[in-house]
């Protein structure tokens, strides 16, 4: 009850302090209305009571006009026409509400015939026991707009945009925005609901209608401003300081036991409410002037600046500054449309950027894939020339075991031409002391000598041409033996006599095969094994025919090798052996020869016991596939 009368001391001084009285002083009409009981309480209710006969009269002349009479805020009316009673608006004790604003209309036919029309207004709350003109005839088709009706247009439109904001926003913004929206305009729609309470028949004491809608509005505020909060159009920190003053205010609201305490309640937190919202539109200037226009931006202001005025009038209203004239309905549906209408755009713009986003990444791919294809075609450039770089090493690697060849073969040509030397000058000799019977056998015989170092010799240099290719390059029957002989002719000085060669070859086997190519595979088996074998030791060499295949095998008791050795031996440039003594390119040869003749070649090892290689062949021509030859 302290609170109850302290809030209405201030209250009413305030609204003295801006010169609002409680009844009007003159009848701007032109009515005869005259106040027979000024506002006067009683069990917590006031009332006033004013009367008039001229407008009876008028009444009487123009059937078509209403009687519309004041509005009184949270308030209720009693007419009566010669002392009977003709309307009735809310109870007089508050025990139902009509509505917060509305001013009653009663049409002219009701009291045609009458003297007298009274008017008993009563006030819900000390601080609004107030009315600010007489009652007076407006035409009929003017309808009560500025009053219940928007209210009532307002409740259903925010009820509206409620489910709208709840079923368009779901899932494209973050749930909290949605939730903020939807509940902020469901509590501004329950407000107006509540304040047009008795046009749907809701039943319910004012005060307890009233504490429930201005509950809900400001509920409805916090929930606006927080969607402010999250779309950082207001600061984390303005919007706690705005929220601790709704909550001062709604615990005025929930705990009043009078309406001028509940009353109360709902002016204090406008204020906050209008330096936010100022607050916020500066802000909004200020990223206009830095960034430049924004249509987002727009609508947030648009909405704010609605909400504004929207505020001013309540608060002018409230305070009797002005007239019940209320635009907070028309405010609240404007200011939260605007702010759904930011809120769609900012979903439009977000579904934009996605749009732009997937075009680019097109775009990028599209790059991406062309850089990748240049990055191919220079790998395939790269692995030409390793291929030509790889045949060019191959080639020096012939050259190069051509060369420790040669060393050998001079040997071998310089052997032979011992020989000739050696007889020359005994036939010299002879040739000088005349023939006789004597000297010509043995000049016969000096001559057959003579012709076999020759022919050695010539048998060599067939063998190194041979093996260099230059007699023939193309795939060819070829003699195994013929092959494997002059390879060891060649190998000859390196098999020494530590070494046994042990042959189980037909002597008329042949494959069809580069001759060049089969050298080159014999010269290295060969010459591998007897780096193999630097004690000695025992060379088998057999072939065999196989349906369609030879089958080569070569087997030496040498060092044999471990199976990781094993498993790199194709690999060019793998060597076990000392510098300048292996390559590691003859395998390499050897078994991209063997395959390019469409053969295969495998190789079983143990080490301290020896090595078998085993070489397929096709019989038959592999010729017209073979690429190019060596
Ligand atoms: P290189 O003879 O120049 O080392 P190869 O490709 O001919 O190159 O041989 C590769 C390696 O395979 C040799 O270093 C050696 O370790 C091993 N190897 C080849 N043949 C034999 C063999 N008959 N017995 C033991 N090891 C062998
Ligand atoms: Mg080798």
């Amino acid at each position: 009850m302290q609170v109850a009368k302290l809030t209405a001391t201030l209250l009413l001084s305030l609204s003295a302090l801006l010169g609002v009285r409680n009844s009007p002083q003159v009848d701007l009409n032109g009515g005869d209305w005259t106040i027979t009981q000024n506002w006067k309480q009683a069990d917590g209710v006031s009332s006033v009571e004013v009367q008039s006969s001229k407008i009876v009269q008028q009444c009487s002349q123009d059937e078509f006009s209403t009687i519309q009479f004041p509005t009184i805020i949270h308030g209720a009316h009693d007419i009566f026409l010669d002392g009977t009673k003709i309307g009735e608006f809310g109870k007089r004790k508050f025990q139902s509400v009509w509505s917060f604003y509305g001013a009653p209309e009663i049409p002219c036919s009701m009291v045609r015939g009458g003297k007298v029309l009274t008017w008993r207004g009563y006030s819900y709350s000390e601080y609004f026991a107030r009315f600010s003109q007489f009652p007076r005839l407006v035409s009929h088709s003017k309808l009560n707009l500025f009053n219940e009706t928007f209210n009532l247009i307002a409740a259903g439109c925010l009820a509206i945009m409620a489910l709208l904001s709840a079923v368009l926003f779901f899932g494209r913004v973050p749930n909290e925005l949605m939730a903020s929206i939807t509940l902020g305009s469901l509590g501004f729609a329950l407000y107006f609901f509540g304040s047009t309470a008795g046009y749907f028949q809701i039943t319910g004491t004012m005060l307890t209608i009233h504490k429930i809608a201005d509950f809900s509005v400001w509920v409805g505020l916090a929930l606006f401003y927080n969607s402010l909060r999250l779309t950082q159009y207001l600061s984390k920190r303005f919007y706690r300081i705005y929220f601790f003053n709704i909550v001062v205010g709604l615990v005025f609201i929930v705990l009043g036991s009078t309406g001028d305490v509940v009353q109360f309640g709902t002016t204090l937190p406008f204020g906050g409410t209008i330096l936010v919202n100022i607050a916020c539109e500066i802000e909004l200037v200020r990223k206009y002037i830095r960034e430049g226009f924004d249509r987002r931006a727009l609508f947030v202001f648009l909405s704010l600046t609605i909400f504004l005025v929207a505020d001013l009038n309540e608060i002018a209203v409230v305070t009797g500054l002005l007239p019940s004239y209320t635009i907070f309905n028309l405010g609240a549906v404007g200011g939260l449309l605007f702010f759904a209408l930011y809120v769609n755009e900012r979903i439009t713009q977000t579904y934009r950027e996605r749009d732009y986003l997937q075009a680019n990444l097109e775009l990028e791919v599209k790059l991406k894939t062309s850089e990748l294809k240049k990055k191919s075609e220079d790998l395939e450039t790269t692995l030409k020339e390793l291929k030509t770089t790889q045949a060019d090493l191959v080639q020096a690697a012939k050259l190069a075991s051509l060369g420790t060849l040669s060393a050998g073969i001079a040997h071998e040509i310089n052997n032979s031409l011992n020989y000739v030397y050696g007889s020359l000058r005994p036939l010299e000799n002879l040739v000088l002391s005349g023939i006789t019977s004597e000297a010509r056998s043995k000049a016969t015989k000096l001559f057959k000598i003579m012709n076999e170092g020759l022919l050695l010799t010539f048998d060599i240099i067939k063998s190194l041409r041979n093996y260099s290719g230059l007699n023939q390059a193309k795939l060819n029957d070829l003699k195994l033996m013929e092959v494997m002989n002059s390879v060891e002719t060649i190998l000859r000085p390196r098999l020494r006599d530590s070494i046994q060669v042990i042959h189980e070859v037909d002597p008329n086997l042949s494959v069809f095969g580069s001759v060049v190519g089969l050298h080159q595979v014999f010269m290295n088996m060969i010459s591998n094994a007897i780096d193999a074998m630097p004690n000695g030791g025992q060379l088998n060499i057999s072939a065999h025919a196989e349906g369609e295949h030879v089958k080569i095998k070569i087997r030496d008791t040498g060092t044999g090798m471990p199976d990781q050795v094993i498993q790199r031996i194709f690999e060019p440039f793998f060597t076990t052996k000392e510098v300048g003594k292996g390559t590691g390119l003859g395998l390499h040869i050897v078994k991209t020869e063997v395959e390019r003749q469409g053969g295969g070649i495998s190789v079983q090892s143990q080490v301290g016991i020896g090595t078998e290689f085993t070489i397929v062949l096709p019989i038959h021509g592999a010729s017209e596939r073979l690429p190019d030859a060596a």
